[in-house]
């Protein structure tokens, strides 16, 4: 084994799992332990969390499945993080070698499968069907099947990752956590376009929201933390990433999100231009000459922050490059800034005042100078921003002020823990 950017790395050839069994006094222990997948087209995302401290005692990531050079970063808590190197041609290869990694003698983390209770799917669209997570069978997988149609970048994926697992796990319960449910409270006013209403009828063109997972755990943390049930607060959760989203959740119901029948609507994102006038797609078509598709990559890849900088996706390098005195990076920083603040103003409106203003996700949880530029706008709402207390990255804590009106917090997201606990919510 070689040791390689943090990473021991483990050759095809060296790839010898052994059951841990001998390890772990003897045999069977039933567990609360819960493997949360998350699957891309070419990835698998995976953590095992022991559920009865809700620790994590192994994650990892499957990159380029199906493509040359594919590979498992896998980290086993209190162990060194394992490269390894294998063909998977498909995602039940990668996760074969998952789950042998899992119970191996030297780099696993559990004795043998029989500890791994359940399984969390991340699904990312449960369309009109799902409201909440739900236990998978066979009509469940019906119903992820026909939201294809309107997530088919997503689902199929997600898809592959469950039945990999029924084959692998067959009598271990799988639940489907979809990031799309927790939207699901929102009023008709809110989720109706103003289009023909027939093409709601026909296609179900409405709003759906995304990120619904990371808004929910933000929104029940938040509420622990004040100490307060989420039944009697207003909240406005920020998911500041690379994917960005906004939601005004009142009395634990979410009432409006800034993402709309895809995750395109709302913000502008690292590359998604958020709001625009439609107007604007079949004018760019017309003049670039561009296909259905290729419009939709040119608004989806090539735009927001990206799009008006010209300099990168990634909010640190558009950071760096304000510094240096690029006017497009300010500018589209600037513009970013300006799409987060109309939003939390308009949903401190929807929901007539706001609690607190929670910020999440790479950029909500690094960056004091956004939260700083977006805070100084909400005087107005008594919201009086703590600078040393915001002047931190990445952990939980509130950073406003003892005096102010609207509590402003930091609260790092944490969407596998969710997966797992509505999982185990289920199967329990
Ligand atoms: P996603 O899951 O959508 O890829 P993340 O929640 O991981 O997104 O957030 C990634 C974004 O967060 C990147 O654009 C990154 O630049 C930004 N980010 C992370 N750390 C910082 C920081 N310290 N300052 C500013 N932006 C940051």
């Amino acid at each position: 084994m070689i040791f390689y950017q943090n990473y021991n790395i483990m050759k095809q050839e060296e790839i010898n799992f052994k059951d841990n069994k001998d390890k772990f006094l003897g045999g069977y222990i039933k567990t609360m332990n819960i493997l949360v997948i998350n699957c891309g087209s070419s990835s698998l995302k995976y953590q095992l969390i022991d559920m009865s401290n809700e620790s994590v005692l192994a994650k990892g990531l499957a990159e380029r499945i199906g493509i040359e050079g594919s590979r498992i970063k896998h980290e086993p808590t209190g162990k060194d993080k394992v490269l390894i190197e294998k063909d998977m041609p498909d995602h039940k290869a990668a996760l074969e070698i998952v789950t042998n990694a899992l119970v191996d003698g030297e780099i696993g983390s559990i004795a043998s499968m029989d500890e791994i209770s359940a399984v969390g799917h991340r699904v990312v669209h449960g369309g009109e069907k799902f409201s909440a997570s739900v236990i998978i069978d066979e009509n469940v997988m019906k119903g992820i099947e026909e939201c294809i149609n309107i997530a088919p970048l997503h689902n199929p994926p997600n898809i592959m990752g469950i039945r990999a697992c029924q084959e692998l796990m067959p009598n271990v319960p799988m639940v489907a956590v979809f990031d799309t449910a927790f939207h699901q409270t929102m009023p008709e006013d809110s989720y109706i376009y103003a289009l023909p209403y027939e093409l709601y009828e026909k296609y179900k063109i409405r709003r759906y929201g995304a990120h619904g997972t990371s808004h929910k755990y933000v929104a029940y943390r938040t509420a622990e933390l004040l100490g307060k049930d989420l039944s009697e607060l207003k909240l406005i959760t920020c998911h500041l990433g690379n994917g960005a989203s906004i939601a005004a959740i009142k009395n634990g119901k979410v009432v409006d999100t800034s993402m709309g029948f895809t995750p395109l609507e709302g913000l502008i994102m690292g590359t998604r231009c958020g709001d625009i006038d439609p107007a604007i797609v079949p004018f760019i078509m017309e003049k670039e000459n561009l296909t259905p598709s290729e419009v939709s990559d040119l608004l989806n890849k090539k735009s927001g922050v990206l799009g008006i900088s010209g300099v990168s996706s990634d909010f640190r390098d558009i950071e760096d490059a304000m510094a240096a005195g690029n006017h497009r990076a300010k500018l589209s920083l600037e513009i970013f800034n300006n799409a987060v603040v109309k939003y939390i103003g308009s949903y401190a409106a929807i929901m007539d005042g706001v609690d607190a203003i929670i910020f999440t996700a790479g950029l909500g949880e690094n960056s004091k100078e956004a939260r700083e530029e977006i805070c100084k706008y909400f005087t107005y709402l008594g919201v009086e921003l703590d600078l040393e207390a915001n002047d931190m990255r990445g952990k939980e804590r509130v950073v406003s002020t003892e005096n102010s009106k609207v509590k402003v917090m930091v609260v790092p997201t944490n969407e596998e823990l969710m997966i797992a606990r509505d999982t185990l919510g289920l199967v329990k």
